[in-house]
């Protein structure tokens, strides 16, 4: 892969809750590190009328609060903070657009754009930037989640930027794909012999995939109330997961040849109907109750209203194509759940004979467990014999074959997700950014199913906070004979 640095990063949203916590702290972690391009200008944004220097206050207060104390040298980050200039900007004014080009000022090095804004100001900022020449064949530009609310919103948004921005100019963030065991799927999958050949409707019985927060509402009642669990969670992060699992093996790591049959499994993605979404979707919100022995509000009460938003969802997933043909993708994620945890777990078939019957000892189905939060490991469970002479009979039991990845790459430093990113935007990598038809397949199905709850009237059920959901999500699954991979 060539990689093409810019000479300038211009970020909007530069005084936000995600510059504070995650994209300074990213910035400064490269730079620590040497992998900033040297000459490398950032420069700030936002309506605050900072200047400079305030800028430069404002984020040290940030890595002084969100980095890590193992990562703070005093020098590097002088030095850092030197990079660091700020133009205010309100992007919905259109006379803000000259003085912050005047700023950014010679862009023929290259820039690359940021937008950590609300997209609601994604149409007028790149109207704006394109009319004072910030928008030309040397600037890329990068978009913060959420890319619309449907699959109409987010043609709206992808059509504004592309009437400026080429689509090999624009890269879309969903900041799972930054993570480094999502990647590690590629190379359990495609780095190693022995997966590949059960890694089909013939030897996988069903995969789960679960994003579990313990967080209820946080501050965020107005996006949430627009959003739900559905598409905050389920739409990006959870079909980004379940393509990486789901795709065929793609010829080259290069960005066109992986998006493609990224976006080949989201087209496969069976719609639903209104009738199918009554047996296979499940939404819950969450009442009071306890998370890890602490006493919580329910979302109503939180919220100060009552709300039919889902904090909670479920969904029995198809990919309708020769590979998975009637594998279950059993999906969940939802806000003030037992534990906070990310997860992919593929049970396979069961053996096709056991011969251990006779003797008493039991089976179950091997299962790899992909697990991407809170801890990052992968893990096969597999069958051995507990030791002993067996008079009353086989003993077995399931086993963990364990890869810690924390463990076996201890000396290697464990980058946060927007430290790739931004990297991968300076340098003009594609890879791990999303392509527009995946982001509009993704709506298309997310659609059909709020279609599907609307025709029914459907309604979340309560579930108790701290616990996996509502009961009708357990039995989504056992309905089947499959149990949800909860310990
Ligand atoms: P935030 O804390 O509300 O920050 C918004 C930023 O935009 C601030 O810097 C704000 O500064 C600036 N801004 C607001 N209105 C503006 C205007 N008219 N013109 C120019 N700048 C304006 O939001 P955030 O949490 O940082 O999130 C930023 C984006 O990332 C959002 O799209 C969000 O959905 C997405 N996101 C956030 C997270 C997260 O963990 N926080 C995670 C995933 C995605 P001023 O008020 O000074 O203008």
């Amino acid at each position: 892969m060539q990689r093409d640095p810019v000479a300038k990063l211009l970020l909007f949203g530069a005084t936000g809750d995600l510059a504070k916590r995650m994209l300074l702290p990213s910035l400064y972690g490269l730079h620590a590190d040497a992998l900033l391009p040297a000459g490398l200008a950032i420069v700030g944004s936002a309506r605050q009328p900072l200047d400079d220097a305030g800028y430069r206050d404002f984020a040290r207060k940030a890595l002084d609060e969100f980095l890590p104390a193992d990562r703070k040298q005093e020098e590097a980050i002088t030095d850092f903070l030197q990079r660091l200039t700020y133009q205010p900007a309100d992007l919905s004014d259109e006379a803000t657009f000259q003085p912050l080009a005047d700023k950014v000022g010679d862009v023929s090095g290259g820039l690359a754009i940021f937008l950590s804004t609300a997209p609601f100001l994604f149409e007028p900022a790149v109207r704006g930037l394109h009319k004072v020449g910030l928008a030309g064949s040397t600037v890329r530009i990068g978009l913060e989640k959420p890319l619309g609310y449907d699959l109409a919103s987010s043609r709206e948004i992808n059509d504004t930027v592309a009437a400026v921005f080429p689509e090999d100019r624009i890269f879309r963030i969903d900041h799972y794909l930054g993570k480094e065991t999502v990647q590690n799927i590629l190379t359990l999958r495609f780095g190693n012999s022995f997966f590949e050949p059960v890694w089909n409707a013939r030897g996988i019985d069903n995969v789960q995939i679960t994003i579990a927060e313990t967080v209820g509402l946080e501050d965020r009642a107005g996006y949430y109330e627009s959003a739900g669990a559905l598409r905050d969670m389920m739409t990006n992060h959870i079909l980004q997961l379940l393509a990486l699992v789901a795709m065929e093996p793609p010829a080259r790591y290069e960005p066109s040849a992986i998006r493609d049959e990224k976006a080949k499994v989201f087209r496969s993605l069976r719609l639903m109907t209104a009738e199918d979404v009554k047996a296979t979707t499940v939404t819950g919100q969450y009442i009071g109750g306890a998370v890890k022995g602490e006493i919580v509000k329910g979302y109503d009460e939180e919220l100060g209203k009552e709300s039919d938003v889902e904090t909670f969802v479920a969904v029995k997933a198809h990919v309708d194509n020769w590979r998975w043909q009637g594998v279950p993708f059993y999906l969940r994620t939802g806000k003030r759940m037992t534990t906070r945890r990310s997860e992919i777990a593929i049970q396979f078939k069961p053996v096709p004979h056991s011969m251990f019957v006779g003797r008493g000892g039991l089976l179950q189905p091997n299962t790899l467990v992909i697990r991407l939060q809170p801890e990052e490991y992968v893990q096969l469970l597999v069958m051995a014999k507990e030791p002993g002479l067996d008079r009353d009979g086989v003993r077995l039991r399931e086993v963990p074959l364990n890869l810690s990845l924390d463990a076996e790459f201890k000396g290697a430093r464990r980058r946060i997700a927007y430290e790739r990113l931004l990297l991968d935007l300076i340098e003009g990598d594609q890879t791990l950014f999303v392509r527009r038809d995946e982001v509009e397949a993704q709506w298309t199905w997310t659609d059909a199913i709020r279609a599907g709850w609307a025709a029914n009237g459907v309604r979340p059920k309560s579930y108790p906070a701290g616990t996996w959901g509502p009961s009708a999500a357990i039995a989504l699954t056992e309905r089947d004979g499959v149990t949800w991979q909860d310990d």
